[in-house]
């Protein structure tokens, strides 16, 4: 049998984990464990509210905003801290950055998105102003 590059088992391995999250993301199982987090979460932080993790101080409504996951390790019996709550313009932000260079993507993933989502805070914070595109 020929054997593939590590490249093409890579890629493979990518195609397998995107249709599996876009199953998972797309079923009632994904649902409820949105629904728990958020129950979840009020109890730890004896808040009804949930604030976007992205530092810009919207509130996060499950009906409306995003949920990334920090990490694929559990996917589909996530912990709580792999789950982060994030409006659209905070979750893109951190995509977008992310996603910007090689040496983001090498980065081990929760690594990466603990910096990233730093800079994203980062454009909130009073003193000196962070611009994203400054990392892009
Ligand atoms: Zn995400
Ligand atoms: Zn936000």
């Amino acid at each position: 049998m020929r054997e593939l590059s590590p490249w093409a088992i890579r890629s493979r391995g990518r195609e397998d984990h995107r249709a599996r999250y876009a199953r998972y993301i797309a079923s009632r199982a994904w649902f409820a464990r949105r629904e728990q987090w958020v129950s979840d979460e009020r109890a730890r932080t004896c808040s009804q509210m949930v604030r976007c993790w992205g530092g810009c101080g919207n509130d996060w409504r499950l009906e409306r905003d995003d949920m990334h996951h920090v990490s694929y390790v559990r996917l589909g019996d996530e912990a709580h801290e792999d789950l982060w709550p994030l409006c659209r313009g905070c979750h893109d932000a951190l995509h977008q950055l992310m996603d910007s260079t090689r040496s983001w993507r090498k980065l081990h993933r929760e690594l990466a998105n603990e910096q990233a989502i730093a800079i994203v805070r980062a454009r909130f914070s009073a003193a000196p102003r962070v611009r994203l595109r400054d990392y892009l």
